[in-house]
C-alpha cells in the first residue's frame, strides 16, 4: 500500500489540540507534522508530539492482557487472553458486588486523552454498574470558579483577538510549554506595538517571549491584583462609563479596595517593589486595550479561584471587556458544541452513589470507608506519579486485598500495581471527535492504523465488560463510530454556520464566535458581577495561600519534553531534558552549602524526593522549581516529585494545590 498522510488530531491534554498530518504506511505511522489547514495550531506542533509515531510503535507498548504474578509494584506479569481477562473481571466485580455493594469499585480517569467519546466511555459504564463517581477535579476547577464567579456562562473572546491588543498580560502560563500556538498571535500583536509582560512565580522558557517579566511570590496572583485595582482607582484611570453600565457593586468594591489594599500592602505580600507597581497600574490603565491570557497555574494554590476572580475583575475597571483586543482570556468553554449529557447517562444510576475526590485518591483506598473500595479501575491516568500525595497513593495502591485494573498503552507507575493490565490503543487507533479548550476548533479524528498487538480503544472495553455484566441496554451495543454518529445528530446551536462537511471530512473546523457580542455578559444579573451575592464572599478579596512549615516554596512546574506523566515512554525527549532537577536560587544554595549538580533531598512531612540540583537565578530566592512529573524507574530516588504535594484541595472548585506546598532541601 502506498504511503500517505492522513488527518488526526493530538489526544493529550493541552488547549492547543493540534491538527495532524501522519503518514501512514501498510498499517503505521511513519511521520506526524502539523495540519497547516488548522486555524490555530497552523502546521507546527510542539517538541512532545514531533515523533508521535515513536510512542505509537514504541517497543514499550503493551500489546495483550497482563496478569499479575509477583507482588504488587514488581511488574511480574503472564499474558492471558482479552477474554479471559474480562470473564475474570466480571466474575471478580460481581464477588465485591455481593459482598459490599458497587460503591467498592472506583473508576479512575482524566485526560490521557482528550477525545469526548474514549475519555468519557467510562462515565454510562459506571453510573449503570452503580459504582463510587470520581470527582474529576485534578486540573484546574478553581480556575473556572473563578473565572464564574465573575462572568458566569460569559463567552471567552477569540484567542486571535489578542492581536489587537496593545498589552498583553500572560498571566501564569508557561506558554512555550502548555500553550506555544498562542505565541505567534502575541508576536503579531508585539510586531503592532503592544507591549508583552509575563507575571510569573519564576523565569520560565516564556520569559523570553516577554517585554518585562514581573515576578511575585507564590500564591499572591491576588494581592497583585488587588493592589493594581487600589491604583486604577486612586489615579482615576477607571472607566466609570462602563463600569455604571456593566458592572455590578463596584462602589461598594472601591470602598474596599482605597480602604484596605494600599500598594504598601501589595508590595510587602508579592515582592515587588512600590514603584513598580505603580509603573504597572499607570501602563494597564493608560493602555487601550489590556488582554490577559490567563494560565491555570495560578489557580492551583488554596486561594486558586478568588485569585483568578480577582484577576479577571481587573480589565472591567478599564472597560477593557468592552474593547476589540481587551478582556481576559481564560480559555474557551466549548462543551456546548456536542450535548455530552445525552452520552454520559446519569440516568443509569439507580440512586445518587458517592462521589471520592480524585485528589484524595489516597486516603479513599486507605480509610476503610463504608463500603471499602475494593477495586480500582484505572483508564487513560496514571495516578501513581500524578496524584498529590505519592506515598500514600502508593501505600493504598499496594493494599492486597484492592482488585486493580490498569488499561495502559505502558507499564506506567500505576499499571505495575494493577492485578491486571489491559492494553489501549493510541489516538491513532481509534475513532474520536475533540474540542479544544485554547481555542474553537472541533474536529472528528478516524482510526487510521489498525490497533497495535491486541490493543482496545475505551469505548470497546467497557462494551465487552457490559457484555460481561449482562447489562440488557442496546447503548453499550454501538460502536465508537456509531456513538460519534449519534453525538454528531444532537442538535448543537453552539455549532450553527459551522462547515459540516468539512467536520465529517475529518478536517479541522472553527466555531463561527462572531456572533458572541461585546457586552453580552451571561450571569444572573446581566452585568460583570464584581459583587456577587450568592458566593462565600460576596466581594473579591485576598486570601493568603497555604502558611507551610518549611522554608521553601515549591513549584510543581510544567517541562518542555512531557505532559504530566505522559511522554516519557520516550528515551530522546527525556535525554533532551537531561534529569530530574531541582532549580534553586544562588543565595538559597549557599546559604545550604550546596553545589551545582548535587544530589538533595527536598523533603516535608509528606515525603522526601532525591533531585539533581541545578542553582539557577531564573528562580527567586525561598523558591525552588521542580519542572515535569517523572515515572519512578527514570527518578535519580524512589519517589518522583509528587511524593511532597498535599491532597488539601482549593478554596472553590475542590481542585488540586499542586502549586502550594513548601519544602526544605538538604544534601543527599
Ligand atoms: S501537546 Fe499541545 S502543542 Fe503539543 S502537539 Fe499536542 S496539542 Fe499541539
Amino acid at each position: 500500500m502506498a504511503k500517505e498522510f492522513k488527518r488526526s488530531v493530538c489526544p493529550y491534554d493541552c488547549p492547543d489540540t493540534c491538527g495532524l498530518l501522519v503518514e501512514v504506511e501498510e498499517g503505521k505511522a511513519l511521520r506526524v507534522k502539523g495540519d497547516p489547514e488548522h486555524p490555530f495550531t497552523r502546521g507546527f506542533l510542539c517538541p512532545k508530539m514531533h515523533h508521535y509515531e515513536k510512542t505509537v510503535h514504541s517497543p514499550l507498548r503493551l500489546t495483550s492482557p497482563l496478569l499479575r504474578t509477583g507482588p504488587k509494584g514488581m511488574g511480574h506479569f503472564r499474558p492471558i487472553s482479552w477474554k479471559e481477562a474480562i470473564a475474570y473481571i466480571a466474575t471478580r466485580w460481581q464477588k465485591i458486588i455481593k459482598q459490599y455493594g458497587a460503591e467498592a469499585i472506583l473508576p479512575y480517569s482524566y485526560a490521557g486523552t482528550m477525545g469526548l467519546v474514549q475519555r468519557n466511555s467510562g462515565h454510562p459504564f459506571f453510573h449503570r454498574l452503580g459504582a463510587s463517581r470520581l470527582d474529576r477535579t485534578i486540573c484546574a476547577p478553581a480556575k473556572d470558579a473563578g473565572w464564574k464567579a465573575v462572568m458566569g456562562q460569559t463567552a471567552t473572546p477569540h484567542p486571535a483577538e489578542v492581536k489587537d491588543s496593545d498589552l498583553v498580560i500572560l498571566w501564569g502560563i508557561n506558554a512555550v510549554a502548555t500553550n506555544i500556538h498562542f505565541l505567534p498571535l502575541v508576536k503579531e500583536a508585539q510586531k503592532k506595538g503592544a507591549r508583552v509582560w509575563l507575571i510569573e512565580t519564576y523565569k520560565t522558557h516564556t520569559a523570553a517571549h516577554a517585554d518585562q517579566v514581573f515576578l511575585v511570590r507564590p500564591g499572591t496572583d491576588g494581592a497583585l491584583a488587588l493592589g493594581l485595582m487600589h491604583l486604577l482607582v486612586k489615579e482615576n484611570l477607571i472607566n466609570q462609563e462602563f463600569l455604571n453600565k456593566h458592572v455590578q457593586g463596584f462602589d461598594k468594591f472601591k470602598e474596599e479596595i482605597l480602604s484596605s489594599f494600599t500598594p504598601t500592602k501589595a508590595s510587602q505580600l508579592t515582592g515587588l517593589s512600590e514603584q513598580t507597581i505603580y509603573a504597572m497600574a499607570r501602563t494597564f490603565g493608560r493602555s487601550r486595550a489590556p488582554f490577559i491570557r490567563l494560565g491555570a497555574g495560578l489557580s492551583r494554590y488554596g486561594n486558586g479561584a478568588m485569585s483568578t476572580r480577582l484577576i479577571v475583575c481587573l480589565p472591567a475597571l478599564v472597560g477593557a471587556y468592552e474593547k476589540k483586543g481587551g478582556g481576559c482570556f481564560p480559555g474557551t468553554f466549548t462543551a456546548e458544541a456536542f450535548p455530552l449529557q445525552e452520552f454520559l447517562h446519569e440516568d443509569f444510576l439507580g440512586k445518587k452513589t458517592r462521589l471520592i475526590n480524585m485528589n484524595q485518591l489516597g486516603e479513599a483506598l486507605n480509610n476503610l470507608a463504608d463500603p471499602p473500595v475494593q477495586s480500582l479501575y484505572v483508564y487513560h491516568s496514571n495516578p501513581a506519579a500524578v496524584a498529590p500525595d505519592q506515598n500514600q497513593v502508593l501505600k493504598s495502591l499496594g493494599r492486597e486485598d484492592l482488585f486493580t485494573i490498569v488499561h495502559e498503552r505502558f507499564l506506567t507507575d500505576t499499571a505495575l500495581y494493577a492485578d491486571l493490565v489491559l492494553p489501549a490503543t493510541s489516538s491513532l487507533e481509534h475513532p474520536d471527535l475533540y474540542r479544544a479548550y485554547g481555542s474553537y476548533c472541533i474536529q472528528l479524528a478516524q482510526a487510521i492504523i489498525p490497533p497495535v498487538g491486541e490493543s482496545k480503544a475505551n469505548w470497546d472495553v467497557f462494551s465487552l465488560l457490559a457484555e460481561a455484566l449482562g447489562f440488557a441496554e442496546p447503548f453499550f451495543k454501538q460502536t465508537s463510530t456509531e456513538v460519534i454518529s449519534f453525538l454528531l445528530s444532537l442538535p448543537a446551536p453552539f455549532r450553527q454556520g459551522i462547515d459540516t462537511d468539512a467536520l465529517m471530512a475529518g478536517r479541522p473546523v472553527e466555531i463561527p464566535v462572531s456572533p458572541i457580542a461585546k457586552h453580552t455578559y451571561r450571569t444572573p444579573s446581566g452585568k460583570i458581577e464584581i459583587l456577587n451575592p450568592s458566593e462565600n464572599y460576596p466581594l473579591p478579596c485576598y486570601l493568603p495561600p497555604y502558611h507551610g512549615e518549611f522554608p521553601l516554596r515549591l513549584m510543581t512546574a510544567p517541562s518542555l519534553f512531557a505532559l504530566n506523566s505522559s511522554f516519557r515512554e520516550r528515551d530522546e525527549l527525556r535525554q533532551r531534558e537531561k534529569g530530574m532537577f531541582l532549580l534553586m536560587h544562588p543565595q538559597d544554595a549557599a546559604a545550604r552549602a550546596l553545589r551545582d549538580e548535587d544530589r538533595v533531598w527536598a523533603y516535608n512531612r509528606l515525603g522526601e524526593v532525591k533531585f539533581t540540583l541545578r542553582i539557577t537565578p531564573r528562580v527567586p530566592p525561598g523558591v525552588v522549581v521542580a519542572e515535569g512529573i517523572w515515572w519512578l524507574a527514570h527518578c535519580p530516588g524512589p519517589r518522583s516529585v509528587n511524593a511532597l504535594t498535599s491532597s488539601r484541595l482549593t478554596d472553590q472548585g475542590r481542585g488540586s494545590t499542586f502549586y502550594d506546598n513548601t519544602v526544605e532541601v538538604r544534601l543527599a
